[in-house]
């Protein structure tokens, strides 16, 4: 009989791990959100779309290439060739089209496309916030916000958030104390829907030296609404400094940094919303792609692992599946 594995979050790393051991273990998946998709979901305010996590993905390696072959012959994925410029203050000084570079692939019609495919087939329990993990006997329970209790696995995978992991995880697991001390950057996404045309010379554009760190042109990516729309995201210091501030002045702060910036005024948006990502990025260096704890049967992996990003999210997880593997050959 196969073994059951919980895996918390249905991010990319959580679908991936779960799609990865299809047919080697029955899989249980679990997210607090509504739907799936981590940071590369989508927001809807009518008429508008936004991607308020990740904006794009590349595919470096040849796992993660095979493995989204499928959803790019579908069309669920595909390049998007923006005009990129990078920004120092508000000035442009550099430019380069992503059509002549390495494939910038974003999910169609949203960012959140790759892992609803991915998740086709897969048991998901959404709107179910795990709160504690409790061994008896040779099995895990899983407890949930609303008090209801999910028995019987062999294994618990973790991909969320590694201070979210910290705080599920036992001080008894092998890694607990590497994870404990993974911090995580919050960032600010704030978000504006326009009624009228709004010409920029660029679709992307990275920006240094001010407290915002991206400005996407949304509506620029291939199989969304013509409606312009801007994606603009903070530095991660900026966030670190106002993640309890007002949310209306941080909006309006950044409204007028991005307006500095591109030398237009943003602030006549039709549509404003502002996210704050608490658990954004990790860019820093992690000494394992996954960890596993044979003994507890417990495991963690997720994009905090492998570089603070998409792709790096998925090789977490591959890296842990294989590991996996072979503990459940040895059993
Ligand atoms: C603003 C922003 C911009 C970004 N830009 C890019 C980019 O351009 N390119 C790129 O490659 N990457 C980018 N990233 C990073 C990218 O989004 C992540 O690397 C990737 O989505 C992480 O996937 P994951 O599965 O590891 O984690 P997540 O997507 O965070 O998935 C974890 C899941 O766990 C769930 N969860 C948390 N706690 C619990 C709990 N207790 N119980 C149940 N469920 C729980 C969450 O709801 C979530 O769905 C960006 C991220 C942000 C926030």
């Amino acid at each position: 009989m196969n073994k059951k594995i919980a895996i918390l979050g249905a991010g990319i790393a959580g679908v991936s791990t779960a799609r990865l051991l299809s047919g080697v273990a029955d899989t249980v998946l679990f997210d607090k959100a509504r739907g799936v998709g981590g940071r590369m979901s989508v927001r809807r305010t009518e008429p508008y779309c936004y991607d308020h996590g990740a904006q794009y993905f590349t595919a470096r390696t040849v796992d993660f290439q095979n493995f989204i072959r499928p959803a790019i012959d579908s069309g669920l994925i595909k390049r998007w060739d923006a005009r990129h410029v990078s920004f120092d203050r508000d000035s442009i000084v550099s430019r380069r089209n992503w059509l002549d570079d390495e494939p910038r692939y974003v999910g169609v019609p949203g960012m959140n496309s790759l892992v609803k495919h991915l998740s086709e087939g897969l048991t998901i329990h959404t709107k179910t916030k795990i709160t504690s993990l409790k061994r008896q006997k040779e099995f895990w329970e899983l407890l949930d916000e609303q008090g209801n209790i999910h028995r019987g696995y062999d294994w618990v995978i973790t991909t969320v958030p590694s201070p979210q992991a910290a705080e599920l995880l036992t001080p008894f697991f092998k890694h607990y104390e590497d994870i404990r001390s993974i911090q995580m950057r919050p960032c600010f996404s704030l978000m504006l829907g326009f009624s009228e045309k709004f010409p920029l010379e660029f679709d992307a554009a990275h920006v240094a030296n001010t407290d915002v760190s991206w400005i996407g042109v949304n509506s620029s990516k291939p199989g969304r609404s013509n409606l312009p729309a801007l994606v603009v995201h903070s530095t991660e210091r900026y966030a670190e400094e106002h993640l309890e501030s007002d949310r209306d002045l941080i909006m309006k702060a950044l409204c007028a940094e991005t307006s500095r910036i591109i030398g237009r005024d943003v602030s006549g948006a039709d549509s404003k919303v502002l996210h704050a990502w608490h658990f954004a990025n990790n860019h820093r260096h992690v000494s394992s792609p996954c960890f596993i704890d044979q003994g507890l049967k417990l495991a963690a992996c997720g994009d905090w692992c492998q570089g603070g990003r998409v792709e790096g999210a998925f090789s977490s997880a591959a890296n842990l599946v294989v590991k996996l593997k072979e503990s459940l050959k040895e059993i």
